[in-house]
């Protein structure tokens, strides 16, 4: 057995807000760099993206597919918003079987064609049975962000799924949480946790800026249900993302000036923006200490280690000063680090710092850093996204100093 990089939820150019770049070549292309030996897809119900995939992808006949000339595989994938706006993420075993979940869940959505990502007039309970009738599995994307997540909108699985329930095998914690968060959540002790970028862009500053490493006999469909349903040996044994602080609903904020707020002074408030009027949204941390009974994570034995980790052109620009990361100075560097040492994540997890060290040493020590879990950050909410700092600048809330201003 041996261990591949997976990134299982990005959205194609037919997903709101994606970029046109969102094809299968350019994915594959930029997945080679990034190192992920598996991406998904993404929106396989729609006809148009469908028969996009029918085109440039070459059945494996185990459940995956390639590109000629291209190392990454894909693994059939989509997210759907059902009735209670939850989203969930539906990994399928061939494109025969996307176009039958297709088939089955038309007449319940009006916009299966103009969305990558589908609203469907269906419950967490019925999506789970028409997902098993084509013998794919279905767990919830990014499970605690407040706008579209399985715990926005309930207080346990149990509540979304029914009597399904126990078929949920795995859940994505999404960009604002981590396994510590998350390992607070009795009921989250069997679940499986996805670590994935669900970007929007190929660059590789968010393709795989989440991931996750499973040990497997070979890339199949098969092989990775085993690691979901903990079988046979195969298993799951990194996860990596960005610190959720730097996720976009870590804290509770405002959601027009960004204001952050504790979570009493956001309750006296009415979840009203006292500067700007604006809605205060429910941060991830806030949401999970109301859902968790451990204080401390208690992490199952299953558990794999989970990397807070940082794309490397934010590295870059963490140690140049350089914010704009399509700018030559920072892709320049990047460039460098990835023909050293092959991949991305190369660099990022697995390359020593002494010989990161000998492209450029300043990068070199904040990589070591986030290894470490020393690196800080100030936290992002609201839909702004945190950041890493080397400052030691604090997170700012409500009544409690000046302002933190939209300044990233
Ligand atoms: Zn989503
Ligand atoms: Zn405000």
């Amino acid at each position: 057995m041996r261990e591949f990089n997976c990134d299982f939820h990005l959205h194609s150019k037919y997903s709101g807000g994606s970029s046109d770049d969102m094809l299968l070549p350019a994915i594959a292309r930029n997945a080679e760099l990034k190192g992920l030996d598996l991406v998904a897809t993404s929106d396989a119900l729609h006809a148009g993206w469908l028969s996009h995939m029918k085109e440039k992808l070459v059945d494996n006949g185990n459940g995956v597919y390639s590109i000629p000339g291209s190392k990454t595989k894909f693994i059939v994938t989509t997210e759907v918003e059902d009735a209670a706006r939850v989203h969930h993420l539906i990994l399928l075993p061939s494109i025969q079987a996307a176009e039958s979940l297709r088939e089955s869940l038309r007449e319940h959505s009006v916009d299966i064609d103009k969305d990558g990502r589908p609203h469907v007039r269906l419950n967490g309970e019925q999506l789970v049975e028409c997902v098993e009738e084509v013998s794919g599995l279905l767990g919830p994307s990014h499970a605690f962000t407040p706008w579209t997540a399985v715990y926005k909108e309930y207080n346990s699985l149990g509540e979304c799924y029914g009597r399904h329930a126990g078929k949920v095998k795995f859940l994505e914690l999404g960009l604002s949480a981590d396994t510590d968060m998350a390992d607070r959540i009795p009921e989250l002790r069997g679940v499986v946790f996805l670590s994935n970028s669900d970007c929007h862009s190929p660059l590789p500053h968010r393709l795989g800026r989440e991931f996750n490493r499973l040990l497997l006999k070979e890339l199949a469909f098969n092989e990775i249900k085993k690691a979901i349903e903990r079988k046979d040996g195969r298993k799951f044994t990194l996860n990596v993302g960005l610190n959720p602080k730097e996720g976009k609903y870590h804290l509770s904020a405002c959601t027009r000036c960004f204001i952050r707020f504790k979570v009493e002074d956001a309750l006296n408030l009415k979840w009203r923006c006292p500067e700007c009027r604006g809605l205060i949204k429910k941060g991830v941390s806030d949401r999970i200490n109301e859902l968790a009974s451990f204080k401390e994570p208690k992490h199952p034995e299953h558990r794999p280690r989970y990397i807070r980790c940082l794309p490397l052109a934010e590295v870059i620009s963490l140690s140049i000063g350089v914010k704009t990361l399509t700018s030559s100075r920072i892709q320049d560097l990047w460039k460098k680090f990835v023909d050293s040492f092959g991949t991305e994540i190369n660099v990022l997890i697995d390359a020593h710092v002494s010989e990161l060290k000998k492209v450029d040493s300043s990068v070199a020590s904040i990589i070591e850093k986030f290894r470490s879990d020393r690196l800080q950050y100030v936290s992002g909410g609201g839909g702004q996204y945190g950041r890493p700092t080397l400052s030691g600048e604090k997170d700012v809330f409500y009544g409690l100093g000046q302002k933190t201003l939209g300044d990233f």
